[in-house]
């Protein structure tokens, strides 16, 4: 049999969905941009394994335990904070491989105590996913729900790793003098699906801070309604049944101006339109939203950047200690890693973290505190 070019998309399930979206445009007209990301994304994590060198990014889990044993170390914290509760169910968003969570519970069993109060609940649509998940965490046995509102109540800490960059954003854009939404269209000639604009479907005051309102020409605007619904219900359950949240994501501290969606294929950049759902469609995290509607609900722990947070939690060391043990090639790799995680030029200031608690609890969360650096990409971001 012929080796498949892995440059190549796999063109009978891009067209599968590509064919679904022309045929959707063709009825109903253009579509909002944020239609066209959810189902490329939905049809990309249920149709691929995208992690890893082999893949088309690499997430922190990926590079190390030592990201998930920080975790692991923050809950137990907490934990010990909020007065032992016997019942705890850990609940992460977008599992991936599961290789987080498996790092999580492999450091909770350091305290018998509390691994033996935890129950572990995945929120994860993609089948294949699940599959994966199922083989990594077998130990712990996982239940798996499609949204976050199906699991049952109770005392729960939530975790989101790079799970709200994969969630639809609506994109506004100002032409000449008004802010319109942007639209996906297709153009059978050349075969590509296109950018045009519409009046938005929103009630522009009511999505957009109020300076953004006479932008300049040309400037892009980005809201995510989808990320703001899973956080409103993340926010519920910490408030309502206690708890904690943590969410980990590469984005701006700052609600900004500018374009971030991307789309990444084999580590390398492309156009977010073309061959839907056979590329990581993602848009930066706006800390700045999310802040806003959290501490409605929840006191909110400012965001740190990655970098900030695994420092104060003690990466360094536990990477010291690791070292000791390891052979020469092992420490390289350690120290690779440690390096992927916090250097500013890598994960450590693109990154972000944001903690959550119950305004009742009056606990200190690890990692959070002042900012040690200054964040040089709040206006975002690339064209
Ligand atoms: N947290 C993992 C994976 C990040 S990729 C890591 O850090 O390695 C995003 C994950 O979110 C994937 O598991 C994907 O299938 C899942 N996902 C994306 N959109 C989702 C949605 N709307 N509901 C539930 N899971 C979703």
């Amino acid at each position: 049999m012929p080796q498949k070019n892995p440059e190549q998309p796999d063109s009978s399930n891009a067209s599968v969905l590509s064919q679904h979206l022309i045929e959707q445009i063709a009825a109903k007209g253009p579509m909002p941009f944020a239609e066209f990301m959810a189902a490329a994304a939905s049809h990309y994590y249920a149709a691929h394994e995208p992690f890893g060198v082999e893949g088309d990014f690499v997430t922190a889990p990926e590079v190390s335990q030592m990201f998930g044993e920080m975790i692991g170390a923050w809950l137990t914290d907490l934990w010990l904070q909020l007065g032992r509760p016997e019942k705890v169910k850990l609940i992460e968003l977008g599992p991936g491989r599961g290789t987080l969570a498996a790092d999580i519970m492999r450091t909770l069993s350091n305290w018998t105590e509390f691994s033996n109060a935890v129950t572990l609940h995945l929120v994860e649509t993609s089948p294949s996913l699940r599959q994966k998940q199922a083989e990594t965490l077998r130990n712990y046995r996982p239940t798996w729900y499609d949204s976050l509102d199906e699991v049952p109540e109770g005392f729960n800490f939530i975790i989101a790793n790079e799970f709200f960059d994969a969630l639809p954003v609506h994109q506004f854009k100002k032409s000449n003098g008004v802010w319109m939404e942007r639209y996906v269209t297709y153009d059978k000639a050349t075969n590509h699906f296109n950018w045009t604009l519409k009046p938005p479907a929103f009630d522009i005051e009511d999505v957009m801070p109020p300076d953004f309102i006479d932008a300049a020409e040309g400037s892009i605007f980005e809201v995510s309604p989808a990320s703001l619904s899973v956080l409103e219900e993340m926010c519920d359950r910490i408030a309502s049944f206690g708890g904690a949240g943590l969410i980990i994501d590469y984005g701006h501290k700052k609600t900004g101006l500018g374009d971030t969606v991307q789309a990444l294929k084999h580590h390398k950049y492309s156009d977010a339109l073309q061959d839907p759902g056979e590329k990581d469609i993602t848009a930066h995290v706006d800390f700045g939203a999310l802040k806003a509607v959290a501490e409605q609900q929840v006191q909110v722990h400012k965001a740190v950047t990655q970098g900030e947070f695994l420092t104060r939690l003690g990466i360094t060391q536990r990477a010291e200690t690791l070292r000791e043990e390891a052979n020469d090639e092992q420490r390289k790799g350690i120290e690779q890693a440690l390096f992927r995680l916090i250097a500013p030029s890598e994960m450590g200031t693109l990154f972000k973290v944001m903690g959550l608690s119950p305004y009742q609890n009056t606990i200190t969360p690890s990692g959070f505190g002042d900012d040690i650096t200054k964040e040089e990409t709040d206006e975002v971001i690339h064209d």
